[in-house]
């Protein structure tokens, strides 16, 4: 059984199945709210550069559904566990929920619902507006959502704190990703080739199971409850 206490420096690894018991729906799992919208033809650069307009609204809504979200116990064992160990988050979710619930240190793979960009002029803006209600940088040019889409390159930046930290970590915990995004889905291997210990936590195998250690299979809740007595 493994225990967090028992560990030193401690990495969650986490995925959309994070934030199920929040109610923000996965994507690839059942109840898909997205289905109302053909995500990827709304999240990508080229539909941005055609119809920024559009792009916003499916932005906008996604706002509204994620800010009417709540951390979940999930988020608030994780960042408790940070009382204990050191504990950093590397996250391929968008909904700041982590941030929400307590946990200083966390990488975002993905970008941020609540953070926008110019990329005319390079600012930056964090707001937790749903819907944003200014579009347009301070410079003339359209806020672009600071996310990871179809498409981009994730930040170097990111990536080597991921990199880092994970190579560093003596425990790495998994949770609810379906590992089938990529580059995010092989980071969990730096781990192991460091010799970390490593634990998959999610409901379903995923293509991945094999080079963990354990498995629990279980939700984020239930789960976490079990690992951070
Ligand atoms: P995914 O949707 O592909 O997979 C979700 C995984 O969570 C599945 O393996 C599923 O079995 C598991 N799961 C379902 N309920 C769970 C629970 N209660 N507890 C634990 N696990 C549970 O998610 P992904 O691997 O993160 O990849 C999807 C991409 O889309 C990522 O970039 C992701 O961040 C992004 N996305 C983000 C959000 C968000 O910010 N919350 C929501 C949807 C998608
Ligand atoms: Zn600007």
């Amino acid at each position: 059984m493994i225990r967090v206490s028992d560990y030193e420096r401690v990495v969650f690894f986490t995925g959309a199945g994070m934030s199920v018991e929040s109610g923000v729906p996965t994507y690839r799992g059942p109840g898909g709210v997205w289905k109302e919208y053909d995500y990827e033809a709304y999240a990508c650069q080229p539909a941005f550069d055609r119809d920024p307009t559009n792009v916003w609204e499916f932005h906008n809504y996604r706002r509204g559904l994620v800010g009417a979200c709540a951390a979940n116990r999930g988020h608030q064992l994780v960042a408790a566990a940070a009382e204990q160990v050191s504990v950093t988050v590397v996250t391929q979710n968008i909904d700041g929920l982590h941030q929400l619930a307590g946990t200083q240190e966390v990488i975002e793979l993905h970008g941020s619902l609540w953070r926008v960009r110019c990329d005319a002029c390079g600012a930056r803006e964090e707001d937790r507006e749903a819907p944003k209600a200014v579009l347009r940088c301070a410079c003339g040019a359209w806020w672009r959502p600071d996310i990871v889409w179809f498409g981009d390159a994730l930040d170097d930046a990111s990536i080597a704190g991921a990199v880092s930290s994970i190579g560093a970590c003596d425990l790495l915990v998994s949770i609810g990703t379906s590992a089938v995004v990529y580059p995010a889905a092989q980071l969990p291997l730096i781990a192991r080739e460091a010799g970390a210990k490593l634990l998959e936590i999610n409901p379903e195998p995923t293509p991945m199971s094999a080079i963990y250690d354990e498995c629990m299979r279980g939700t984020a809740t239930e789960m976490l409850e079990a690992l951070c007595r």
